[in-house]
């Protein structure tokens, strides 16, 4: 990937409000990932409703219910207008208290419980001081809870189930003429503005929001 600059321009939007949507709890169904992007969609300021965006995400799981994975989500984002950006930092609570900064709608793939192998998805909507606010579509509206205590559903495990760890799907207005590279497997462009201004933030994988290859982001200077 290339060498970003190290001057950030201004951020990329004003921090967001981010209203609440439950997702819909039905057998075999797993809508966590449509009503995190319906939550973004509202807070960016066009809304869809959950029920279509769970049409064009879904997929089977490995027992047959449907789900969604983070990547399938990067591209509804992409495909509804925005920038999606999809990392696994090395130090994950600052990159996503940099991207809330930088208005983006932060969204993190975590387990559903400490040691379970499904993987779920919740918007963070701050993390300040040791403690973590999320709207978790499963369990409730801007529930608190300590990073330490969120860690052990969101860190890495040996055996990674569905959610290797530590990922997050930053969600942003798109940036034209921002900075961006191209996939060298899709070919496809990877938006680095947000990249760009989290700077050392960032570092750690940064995955294709299409293919979803992984780059490492080098060490900034
Ligand atoms: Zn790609």
């Amino acid at each position: 990937m290339s060498r970003l600059s190290t001057a950030a321009p201004p951020a990329l939007g004003r921090r967001l409000t981010i209203p609440y949507l439950a997702q819909e709890r039905s057998p075999g169904v797993r809508a966590c990932g449509a009503a995190c992007l319906a939550m973004a969609y509202a807070a960016l300021g066009r809304p869809e409703p959950a029920a279509e965006i769970w049409e064009r995400i879904a997929a089977p799981d490995r027992r047959g219910r449907r789900f969604a994975r983070t990547v399938q989500l990067a591209r509804d984002a992409i495909r509804c207008g925005w920038s999606a950006t999809i990392l696994r930092p090395e130090d994950p609570f600052a990159a996503l208290t940099g991207a809330l900064e930088q208005g983006a709608c932060v969204l993190a793939n975590h387990r559903l419980s400490p040691g379970s192998p499904w993987g779920h998805f919740s918007v963070a909507i701050e993390c300040r001081a040791g403690d973590i606010w999320l709207h978790d579509p499963l369990r409730g509206a801007s529930l608190r809870q300590t990073t330490i205590a969120f860690d052990r559903c969101w860190a890495p495990l040996a055996e990674p189930g569905e959610t290797i760890g530590h990922v997050l799907l930053a969600i942003t207005p798109p940036e034209p003429g921002g900075l961006s590279d191209v996939c060298e497997t899709c070919r496809q462009p990877i938006p680095l503005a947000l990249v760009q201004q989290l700077r050392g933030l960032a570092d750690g994988i940064l995955f294709c929001p299409h293919c979803d290859t992984g780059w490492r982001l080098s060490p900034s200077a």
